[in-house]
């Protein structure tokens, strides 16, 4: 890597985030402590939430409400195809089959009216993804969730800082699942939060920390109860005070990060416009109503009008000193998936077109306004070369 490589996404971590660190190290609590309790209490109250638990990752709370729910073996669950493979996973995990449904043209997000089609008599659960940030038509989601007795359980993992018509994606009784993972808008090096009434997070809170009760973790400290009782099979998913040390540095940056994240958004907008308009990409879409997080800029190549295909120019970007990425491989595209659940291409046409379309530009709270005139610079030119 050269020193004027322009990075997709490095995590915003200055000087207070490693003295807080060194803090928590210093303090003898390296695992679950005091930090994650205030971490907790500062992120329930940004998404104002009615409860939250911190976790190690977001793939385990989405696990975690799923089992609080109990949802488990016979159960279908509806998972979008354009999103990150642990958002089915977790199905796996708890025994239950995923259903593979179709996203939509323009926010990428799930379609409420696929969604629709694919309830049968054993579907339990929808997992809408707020892909890169954009809620998802929430009002749609909990009307066919409630038509059919279903839990919504959001993958959230783009989504903090985001809402829908007004309400914080996360501070509705339903289970959302956060990530914290180094790439994602506020992070804790791995990390996430499940939020939710008091009883599924309580619940998820037990089956947190192999299945301990309470206060277990609090055993060593002075005056602490050695004696706990196992109440129920658990899994070590518990965040740590280092992790929570670092976040809630980040909490309190994070208005000013995700403001620094618009203002990327801004240039790339202005930039990027007159390709737009000449058909050459289109930017991510942004209804009204709805606060994005923009934790990616995902534009769209129309390939039509290109003779070179999304892959080419993500190896001449590459070779300018530009790191791009893809957002996403689509679950059917994988092999396992394909395998266990025989997914295909022809179940999910929209997302299928996307696929070969889809490319995410550097976007973090540092990224400068030269280096987003260098990325569209060079952007332009390659589509421009590379028009049909
Ligand atoms: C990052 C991500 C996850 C997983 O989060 P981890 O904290 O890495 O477990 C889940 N879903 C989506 C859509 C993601 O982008």
């Amino acid at each position: 890597m050269s020193d004027d490589f322009i990075a997709f996404a490095p995590p915003d971590i200055g000087d207070q985030e490693v003295a807080a660190v060194v803090d928590a190290l210093r303090s003898g609590w390296v695992t679950r402590g005091p930090r994650c309790a205030q971490f907790e209490e500062a992120a329930q109250a940004l998404v104002q939430a009615p409860a939250a638990l911190a976790v190690n990752s977001g793939t385990a709370a989405m696990h975690l409400a799923l089992e609080a729910a109990g949802i488990g073996p016979g159960d279908e669950v509806i998972v979008p195809a354009m999103t990150f493979c642990s958002t089915a996973l977790v199905v796996e995990h708890v025994r239950a089959t995923p259903v593979l449904v179709d996203v939509e043209v323009d926010t990428l997000n799930i379609d409420p009216t696929a969604v629709e089609r694919a309830i049968t008599p054993k579907t339990r659960a929808i997992m809408p993804v707020h892909f890169a940030g954009h809620p998802v038509d929430l009002d749609a989601i909990h009307a066919l969730a409630q038509a059919h007795g279903l839990l919504v359980l959001e993958d959230a993992a783009h989504a903090i800082g985001a809402a829908w018509r007004g309400a914080p994606i996360g501070s509705g009784p339903n289970p959302v699942a956060f990530s914290f993972y180094a790439t994602k808008n506020l992070c804790t090096g791995e990390g996430g939060l499940l939020t939710g009434s008091d009883e599924l997070v309580a619940r998820a809170r037990l089956l947190s920390l192999h299945g301990m009760d309470r206060d277990a973790w609090r055993r060593y400290e002075r005056g602490g109860r050695w004696r706990y009782d196992v109440a129920a099979s658990g899994w070590k998913y518990n965040m740590t005070d280092i992790q929570a040390a670092l976040g809630l540095v980040q909490l309190e940056r994070f208005e000013q990060m995700q403001a620094a994240r618009r203002t990327v958004v801004s240039w790339y907008r202005e930039r990027l416009a007159g390709a737009a308009t000449g058909d050459l990409l289109s930017l991510p879409s942004e209804r009204p109503d709805v606060i994005h997080a923009w934790h990616l800029f995902v534009i769209q190549l129309n390939l039509a009008a290109l003779k070179i295909d999304r892959d080419a120019v993500i190896e001449q970007m590459s070779a300018a000193g530009i790191g791009t990425s893809v957002h996403f491989i689509p679950l059917h595209q994988h092999s396992h998936f394909r395998d266990t659940h025989g997914w295909q291409a022809s179940d999910v046409p929209v997302c299928e077109v996307a696929a070969d379309r889809v490319l995410s530009l550097p976007l973090h709270p540092r990224l400068q306004e030269n280096q987003v005139d260098r990325v569209c610079d060079a952007l332009l030119d390659i589509l421009e070369r590379g028009r049909r």
